[in-house]
């Protein structure tokens, strides 16, 4: 039988508010661990929480980056558990009347396009930490990140397959870096993803039963554990077995998944408002603000990107899927209207260096205005486009910028016809036989006249110019 997979995400991303979501604490990392409290994120009794706007704003961005209708009222409610990490013995979070609700963003795979929905996006506080000592049976707790704010968004059961997810996710990843409400970095777990996952017939209307995972710390392990899944649940229906409603752990070093222990995600909430809050009232003057805050989203500036600059869609696409890396592609452009040239040092050169470093466009040893200068120099002539990526080079060494190297390491392009047709008669008269080689006939062998040249000229010689004078001097 032919089965296909359902999938649906829960994000959760920490907003990059400067205090948490129900107190002034500040929420910056690192600090020595319970520091950043209060009575009201150590939940003692008799305090008042009071939301944090800032919070509810970055939310209603994210609400509307997402096509998502904002509510004009929502409300916090009391999610009860037990749990050392939890002081209060229940977490905030919005349960029935959430904030944002029915959106959608538009994905692309080798699929095509399609649409994936938003089911809903909602506020809620982070839990604190635990840390479990490896040598004594002991665990001590972090409470630094207790209310912290998180946002959840929620994904219909839409995507069919892992890379439509990993796609999803990349989206919301893009947006929340555009938006500038939070770090969304996976590995430092302010952005993870739970993904539910079934099978079904193919043609089958009903959806199968789901699993949901957990632990996956990056795009690709998304993807894996859900290719994992999908496989597993196909083999055991087809070996005439269920599939079992539950939360599953991905392990990345053995690729696989594993039923969480204990009953731990058998939780009856008991879920009920938090009388201690007030809903959250929005009404249409702070709706516009935020939408008057929206920067230019990822999709209206690769349109803009590919129209303004002449790019292809693939490679306008590229330079937007970070807000840093279109913003570098823009500084540089402003500067160097070779605007191909922009985007191909870019996608290579510089990505290349910044992979080599590990390092991300913001922290590139070389800045926009120092490439910019530096494709400058080989559009006016100075250099040759060979002599550049040495040059390139240097700069990520040195830190100097293009002219100084150039004229440091006299790598000036030699444009002088007379000098270069001096090397060319050496060389041509040093290669007799590839000359008359040549003149039988053998075409290609002007490759080989013009190699030889750059390399007694160290790439300096104007290619344009040697391969006039070579042919010129051939057809005598
Ligand atoms: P819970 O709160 O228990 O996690 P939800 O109803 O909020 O459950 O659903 C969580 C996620 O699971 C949503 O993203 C939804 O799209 C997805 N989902 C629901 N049913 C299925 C299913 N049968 N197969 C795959 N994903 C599903
Ligand atoms: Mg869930
Ligand atoms: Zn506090």
């Amino acid at each position: 039988m032919n089965y296909e997979a359902v999938i649906g995400l829960e994000v959760h991303a920490q907003l990059s508010t400067l205090s948490k979501i129900f107190c002034g604490c500040s929420t910056t990392f690192g600090a020595p661990p319970n520091t950043h409290t209060c009575p009201v994120c150590l939940g003692m009794p008799g305090v008042l929480p009071v939301l944090n706007k800032k919070a509810v704003d970055y939310a209603i961005r994210m609400g509307l980056a997402t096509n998502c209708t904002i509510a004009p009222q929502s409300r916090f409610a009391r999610k009860n558990y037990f749990y050392p990490d939890l002081p209060k013995g229940y977490q905030i979070s919005q349960y029935e009347l959430p904030l944002c609700e029915h959106g959608w963003v538009e994905i692309e795979t080798t699929g095509g396009r399609k649409r994936i929905g938003i089911t809903r996006i909602h506020l809620e506080e982070d839990a604190g930490k635990l840390i479990h000592d490896p040598y004594r049976p002991v665990s001590r707790v972090d409470l630094n990140r207790a209310g912290t704010p998180l946002m959840e968004i929620v994904s219909e059961p839409d995507m069919k397959t892992p890379e439509e997810a990993g796609a999803y996710l990349k989206v919301l990843h893009a947006l929340l870096r555009y938006l500038d409400i939070s770090d969304a970095n996976m590995e430092e777990g302010n952005f993870r993803c739970d993904a539910n996952v079934s099978i079904r017939p193919m043609g089958q209307k009903e959806f199968g039963t789901r699993t949901e995972l957990k632990n996956m710390n990056s795009f690709r392990n998304v993807e894996r554990a859900l290719a994992y899944e999908i496989e597993r649940q196909t083999i055991l229906l087809e070996e005439g077995g269920k599939v079992v409603q539950e939360t599953r752990l991905y392990d990345a070093a053995a690729n696989r998944t594993q039923p969480m222990r204990g009953k731990e995600d058998a939780h009856d909430y008991r879920y009920f408002p938090d009388p201690d809050l007030v809903p959250v009232v929005v009404d249409e003057a702070w709706i516009g603000e935020q939408r008057q805050a929206l920067p230019e989203l990822p999709g209206a500036r690769k349109e803009r990107f590919a129209s303004q600059y002449g790019l292809s869609e693939a490679d306008a696409a590229f330079l937007c899927a970070a807000r840093e890396t279109a913003d570098y592609f823009e500084q540089c452009a402003g500067a160097c209207q070779n605007y191909k040239a922009v985007f191909n040092w870019i996608s290579g050169e510089l990505t290349a260096l910044l992979n080599a470093q590990s390092l991300n466009i913001s922290q590139s040893p070389i800045s926009a205005a120092s490439l910019a200068e530096l494709l400058k120099l080989i559009d006016d002539g100075t250099i040759s486009g060979k002599i550049a990526k040495t040059v390139f080079e240097k700069m990520a060494q040195s830190g100097d910028g293009p002219a100084k190297i150039v004229k440091d390491s006299g790598l000036v392009q030699v444009t002088d016809s007379d000098l270069i047709a001096k090397v060319v008669d050496e060389v041509l008269a040093a290669n007799p036989d590839e000359v008359a080689a040549y003149k039988g006939g053998k075409k290609k062998l002007m490759g080989f006249f013009v190699g030889k040249i750059m390399q007694k000229t160290q790439g300096k010689a104007n290619p344009k110019i040697v391969n006039q004078l070579v042919s010129e001097k051939l057809e005598q």
